[in-house]
């Protein structure tokens, strides 16, 4: 474990560069990625409640972090490849930052994903629910750590919620200063060496697409054991970040490299992450089957629980075969692990704005088909023991009723299966950040009923959740009955709001 041999600590005036997330990116979420969306939720439950019960936190020796968060992880990479010394960069804790910390740290380096809470998910519960969620909550909480302002520590902040302090004033409100848009392992060695130097940073940097050969292998173990296998997408939807544009993917030995330093850790469990784990090898918008099972076979020697980031519907669609492979090579539905999980993207049921912002998502097929290609995508995750958790946009830009009673249609077409479904209102990202976002205020009729229906499915599919987590060995019994419990609550809580809410209206305003 990085740091945690040559300790320098607070005894010898800190560590020079300390690298760390909010609070939410520091947990496994019992094992269960899902339950992570809980961070992007407003603060119903008290801090202590939500930290030790729902975001357990990752183990830590002296502030320093067992596990770190992946994007960390190549940041520790890039500047321990660059030259910088072993034990001078460390993973900490954000709650722990005093242990870390000290006259000699000259750079404090934060991943964030969703810093204001103004991320899709973010926003809409927020929106619905009313207050602050936990992933602002947390970062504000980190940037005003007390020993921060004790001692002249530049704090650089990176991530894919960096967007969100793009704003001179913005980031000044929050002591942050310098933020890096984009990819951040070719610029962090400078920006470090810089603050290391005491050289005056730049305000933002943007980070360019690191080539293939120059993503760093990680030096230390990752949360949940989350590989990155490759990086980009190339679909192209409209609301996408477009640094996503350009995809690239690792070299089996490396990713192999990586599965092996986590699983010697003692811990099982790999998430093999990329945009669409299903295409990796593939340099078109359809799956090369061969390369993905040959770097999964691989895999499978060293874990046999893996779950992917992200998977496209359109692939699945398009190679009902791999996933039929994939559930036999890791035995899915059997003992030991029940399903399978990703995320995935179905977006909207109507053939008319799939066609206008998800041209590339349905590739290879048209994306006219898309509500076919999405239920066809389900049938196949049905047949072979895979649970995806779907997200939904509300209010792309350009959707009328008709468009949202397609989508309603196509949850009906789908009610069957298992899966959750995350329902997002619209935020301007990429190509279309001109246009505005999507508020509770703009909702239709229709779109109360989706969401209820959205609800509706979600609270079928806790108690299984719960269950199978638990089973799995992610939670004890008194989590397990806390979790069930606390889920019946909300539910109940709900019951008169969702009757509303079918009827077309905003229960707020009834
Ligand atoms: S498929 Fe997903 S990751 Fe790729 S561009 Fe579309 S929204 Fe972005």
């Amino acid at each position: 474990m990085i740091g945690v041999k040559s300790l320098k600590g607070k005894k010898d005036g800190g560590y020079p560069v300390v690298l760390t997330t909010d609070r939410t990116l520091a947990s496994d979420y019992n094992g269960s990625e899902f339950i992570g969306f809980g961070a992007t939720f407003p603060r119903v439950l008290p801090d202590l409640l939500y930290s030790s019960f729902f975001a357990p936190s990752v183990p830590h020796h002296d502030g320093v972090m067992k596990y770190g968060h992946c994007g960390s992880r190549k940041v520790e990479a890039a500047l321990l490849n660059d030259g910088f010394k072993q034990g001078d960069v460390v993973i900490g804790h954000p709650d722990h930052l005093d242990k870390l910390v000290g006259p000699k740290t000259e750079a404090l380096g934060i991943t964030t994903h969703d810093p204001l809470g103004l991320g899709p998910a973010s926003t809409t519960f927020s929106s619905f629910v009313g207050g602050e969620p936990y992933s602002s909550h947390y970062f504000k909480k980190l940037v005003k750590y007390p020993e921060l302002s004790k001692f002249d520590i530049n704090v650089i902040v990176g991530g894919p919620g960096t967007w969100q302090l793009d704003d001179k004033r913005i980031m000044k409100k929050y002591d942050v200063d310098t933020i890096v848009i984009g990819e951040g392992e070719k610029v962090a060695p400078e920006i470090f060496g810089k603050a290391l130097k005491s050289e005056d940073l730049p305000k933002k940097v943007v980070g360019d697409v690191v080539d293939i050969k120059d993503i760093p292998r990680i030096q230390g173990p990752t949360i949940n054991g989350l590989v990155e296998i490759s990086r980009g997408c190339g679909r192209g939807c409209d609301f996408c970040n477009p640094t996503l544009l350009n995809l690239r993917h690792r070299p089996v030995k490396e990713i192999i490299e990586e599965v092996e330093l986590n699983t010697r850790t003692g811990k099982e469990k790999t998430i093999l992450h990329a945009e669409d784990v299903l295409r990796y090898g593939s340099k078109t918008l359809s799956p090369e089957p061969k390369k993905l099972m040959t770097l999964l076979k691989r895999v499978k020697k060293h874990t046999n629980r893996v779950d992917f980031s992200h998977v496209a519907l359109a692939s699945a669609a398009s190679e009902p075969e791999l996933i039929e492979n994939i559930s036999e090579l890791f035995d899915v539905g059997g003992e030991g692990k029940p399903w399978f999980s990703a995320q995935t993207g179905v977006e909207t049921g109507s053939p008319e704005l799939a066609s206008k912002h998800i041209k590339g998502k349905a590739k290879p097929f048209d994306a006219k088909e898309w509500p076919s290609v999405v239920r066809r995508a389900f049938d196949i995750f049905d047949e072979n023991d895979w649970i995806p958790c779907a997200t939904l946009i509300l209010g792309l830009p350009g959707e009328n009723s008709d468009d949202v009673i397609k989508t309603m249609e196509l949850l009906d077409d789908l009610s069957d299966k298992d899966f959750f479904i995350v329902p997002l209102m619209f935020v301007p990202l990429g190509m279309s950040e001109d246009k505005d976002f999507f508020s509770r205020g703009d909702m239709e009729p229709e779109h109360w009923q989706l969401l209820a229906k959205c609800i509706r499915k979600d609270f079928d599919m806790v108690p299984k959740l719960i269950d199978d987590v638990s089973d799995m060995g992610g939670m004890n019994f008194l989590k397990r009955y806390g979790y069930h419990f606390m889920s019946k609550i909300f539910m109940r809580r709900l019951e008169p709001h969702l009757d509303v809410m079918e009827d077309g209206y905003d229960p707020a305003k009834v």
